[in-house]
């Protein structure tokens, strides 16, 4: 692996009886393009809590590189290089996709800019570069809410990618996008992750995704990591064939 850019040690955190993280220890290297799998409430979506600061743990450790993260704030953490694309897409309904995408810039800029107009040639530069680089270039002034949910998505992750992060992190990019349309959209995804250099972990469903797309996918169950590898390795495991494959 290259060097960690993500490290979590043994994270736990329980809601009622339920040990939604259970000493979750895993890292993610620079560049890395990983898959989390498991069957339904084993955590996944609680561990991208976790590390975007929406959830604290009562044990555990998560470094973004050299820098501890466990305790601070989601904004503080997206502002380190951590975002996060959400598995319902949180964009403004009833605004432009050009907006959306402004707006996400304008916030990175930080509140010294919040004097300032939304719309900006900067911005509008900044903003037009992503969309096309997202193949979204022709949909800038569509109004999101109306946007089909494949390129709902994909607007989704543009305004993930206007703060700049190192991380991203994707909670099922796939699920409500027809079976036809999600090859393109990973390849879009894939194609813009790699030409910023953006490390990403995202939670997938479709093992055919997982298989053609995923450096590395790791197995959750119950909270914990339960098995991790080369695709094509780990879906030979007998233990994720019976409890993640087969109940997917
Ligand atoms: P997954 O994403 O793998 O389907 P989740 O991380 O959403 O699983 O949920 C793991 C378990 O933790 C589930 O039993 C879920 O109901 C519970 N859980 C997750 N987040 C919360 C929360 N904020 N409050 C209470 N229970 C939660
Ligand atoms: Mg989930």
């Amino acid at each position: 692996m290259t060097k960690p850019l993500l490290r979590a040690e043994n994270l736990e955190i329980s809601f009622g009886g339920i040990r939604a993280a259970n000493g979750v220890s895993l890292e993610i290297g620079e560049g890395e393009f990983v898959a989390i799998i498991g069957p339904n409430g084993s955590g996944k979506t609680t561990f991208l809590n976790l590390c975007t600061g929406y959830i604290r743990p009562t044990r555990g450790k998560v470094w973004l590189g050299d820098m501890e993260i466990t305790r601070m704030a989601p904004r503080a953490i997206a502002r380190r290089g951590i975002a996060r694309a959400f598995q319902i897409p949180q964009l403004f309904a009833d605004h432009s996709v050009l907006d959306n995408v402004m707006l996400a810039i304008a916030a990175r800029r930080g509140i010294w800019d919040a004097l300032n107009p939304l719309d900006r040639p900067d911005y509008r530069r900044e903003a037009g570069e992503l969309l096309d680089l997202l193949d979204l270039g022709a949909h800038a002034d569509t109004i999101a809410g109306t946007l089909p949910e494949g390129l709902r998505k994909l607007a989704d992750v543009t305004v993930a990618m206007a703060l700049d992060p190192k991380l991203l992190l994707l909670d099922e990019p796939t699920s409500g996008v027809s079976a036809l349309e999600r090859f393109p959209l990973m390849d879009t995804l894939m194609k813009a992750m790699r030409t910023r250099g953006i490390t990403a972990l995202f939670v997938e469903h479709d093992m055919d995704i997982v298989e053609n797309y995923a450096d590395r996918v790791i197995v959750w169950e119950a909270g914990k990591v339960m098995a991790e590898g080369k695709p094509a390795d780990v879906m030979k495991d007998p233990r994720v064939l019976e409890n993640v494959v087969g109940v997917a």
